[in-house]
């Protein structure tokens, strides 16, 4: 499997590390119990189109998100995770 990281290019996985699952939220500091364990410990395990943290550590050093099928390894997009974050809060103040 190769990544294609917006600042390096094409790269082996080798290069990579999975760092987690990109689509959870760290819970507020007054947030319940409950949210911190179901933030710590679920995940979802999906079939299909999935975004994953990935760190360039033998790269760039870049955090990545990357959007890949869980099925099929197919990887539909990577992007910076410092771009996606800012994006997510351009679409929560428009
Ligand atoms: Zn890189």
């Amino acid at each position: 499997m190769r990544l294609n990281c917006p600042c390096c290019g094409p790269r082996g996985i080798e290069e990579f590390t999975y760092r987690g699952d990109a689509t959870v939220h760290r819970p507020g500091t007054d947030a319940p119990a409950h949210a911190w364990v179901d933030y710590v410990y679920l995940r979802d395990n999906p079939d299909g189109w999935h975004r994953e943290l990935w760190y360039h550590g033998a790269g760039c050093h870049a955090w990545l998100v990357v959007t890949r099928n869980m099925r099929t390894h197919e990887i539909a997009d990577v992007a910076r995770a410092v771009d996606v974050a800012r994006q997510a809060r351009e679409n929560a103040r428009s």
